[in-house]
């Protein structure tokens, strides 16, 4: 077994044989850190921690109590919250701020006994498409170390493409997981909202947010996704987990948006992804051709509705209690002079345009508009969701990009326009590898709610090719 290209269920096959060790494949998590993370930067911190994860892991295993993920070693963005370890989502706003407790994700890593190696780079506060609003810099692409990983979970689809995890935890606000799934060639899946507890995740949006794996396989993927799923009990929104299993397994159509060309897909990318509807459908599904148009308005909708929820989450930071202060002649001075020199601009940006949105005046031009939209926009998927089993598109637009070519605030958020609408649905949505020469492409589907099952069967179908 080649520790870097191994995937969870590998691992797991050589844990139980005793042909390895939980400590072993932590030592090989960090040697394959220490020799490729300097021209990549996926992690921000390698935990000491995992050390005493691997010890409980490896008695877990000769007390014959071990689960799928004992002793699997995982990668966490760090914008969730492990229990004694720093947590800043990238921010110079969190400056050594040490999480009292662990998410209820890291809770149920805990109990099946997996390893939290370390935490990966992200976009600042998980706004952003490439990591380069990260307060500690960029992360390269493990296939082209001069273009970026994607983002905000860039960290997390950098650490699986490098070998140096099979599997990583990353966030989805409006394609933070899909898109660096893509652009690295992982497997990445924005589970149905509310179907993952988001106790423990630094809030971002909190109607759209969730927590999701990223994996080297659909098969991976889908059992870090079964790992953490669930109820929890603290206060958040967790959706009632009902699964349709008969419908699934006897619908085979696939439903692709007849308007790709106006969302701008490149041309290299609707090849790549036409050729995998054709192996699709040698595989026995039926392509059908599906029109949304309210498809193309996502960015407008998500561009009022994730500043205006960002605006009233970053509220809470200070600096008063916990993480970075600057200090000031007065109370309101102290608060100006630390959030302006804690956030970054495009936080700050975010900011100021949530703000504007809900203000008095513009409530009901903007943020109530883009309600009403978003709703128009669940109404549309559900629709087509009952005539095919999944839809299908491209993850993005094209390839990763070179660092830099993004410098315009709205070309970086064009990055989004097909990950959006899982979102501002709340719909489950994966991003598999496409059968490709030169860099990774990534092919998403989408299905209806708590259908998870229904995209790892696709997802399996684009693999085993
Ligand atoms: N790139 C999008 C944004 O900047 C989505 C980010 C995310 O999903 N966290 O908001």
């Amino acid at each position: 077994m080649k520790y870097e290209e191994a995937t969870a269920q590998d691992m797991r096959q050589a844990l139980e044989d005793g042909s390895t060790t939980a400590t072993d494949l932590l030592k090989e998590a960090r040697r394959v850190i220490r020799e490729k993370d300097d021209s990549i930067h996926a992690f921000v911190e390698v935990f000491d921690s995992a050390d005493e994860d691997a010890r409980l892991a490896d008695t877990m295993i000769q007390e014959k109590r071990a689960t799928p993920l004992t002793g699997i070693p995982i990668a966490v963005k760090d914008n969730i919250c492990v229990k004694g370890r720093t947590v800043t989502a990238a921010s110079k706003m969190l400056e050594g701020f040490v999480s009292p407790y662990d998410a209820t994700v890291i809770t149920r890593l805990r109990e099946q006994g997996a390893v939290i190696v370390g935490r990966t780079n992200m976009d600042e506060f998980a706004m952003g498409s490439s990591t380069e609003h990260s307060v500690y810099g960029t992360t390269f692409n493990p296939h082209d170390t001069t273009r970026v990983s994607g983002g905000s979970s860039g960290g997390s689809a950098a650490a699986v493409a490098m070998g140096a995890v099979p599997l990583a935890l990353g966030s989805d606000t409006g394609g933070s997981i899909r898109q660096p799934a893509s652009f690295c060639g992982t497997v990445g899946l924005k589970p149905t909202y509310g179907s993952v507890s988001r106790h423990g995740l630094i809030a971002l949006g909190s109607s759209l947010d969730v927590i999701g794996p990223l994996a080297r396989t659909a098969d991976d993927a889908a059992l870090l996704y079964q790992a953490i799923k669930g109820e929890n009990k603290k206060y958040d929104s967790t959706a009632d987990l009902f699964e349709d299993a008969a419908t699934v397994k006897n619908s085979r159509v696939i439903g692709v948006p007849d308007n790709l060309d106006a969302v701008g897909v490149s041309q290299e990318t609707m090849d790549a992804f036409n050729a995998a509807l054709q192996a699709l459908q040698e595989k026995g599904y039926t392509i059908a051709s599906v029109s949304l148009p309210i498809m193309e308005h996502a960015g407008a909708i998500y561009y009022i509705i994730q500043p205006a929820e960002a605006s009233s989450n970053l509220a809470r930071f200070d600096g008063m209690r916990y993480g970075f202060h600057k200090d000031g002649d007065d109370l309101w001075s102290e608060y100006r002079e630390t959030r302006s020199a804690g956030f970054g601009d495009e936080v700050m940006r975010r900011i100021v345009a949530g703000t504007y949105v809900l203000s008095a005046g513009y409530y009901d031009a903007y943020y109530r508009k883009a309600m009403d939209a978003r709703r128009a926009m669940q109404t549309a998927f559900s629709n087509a969701l009952e005539e095919v089993s999944v839809l299908a598109m491209p993850t993005t637009p094209d390839t990763a990009f070179p660092e830099g070519a993004r410098q315009d605030p709205i070309a970086m958020y064009a990055e989004d326009r097909l990950t959006l609408q899982a979102n501002l649905t709340g719909l489950p949505a994966l991003s598999v590898p496409m059968h490709t020469d030169g860099l990774p492409r990534g092919i998403q589907f989408i299905s209806g709610y708590n259908r998870e099952e229904t995209l790892f069967a696709c997802a399996r179908d684009v693999q085993q090719r």
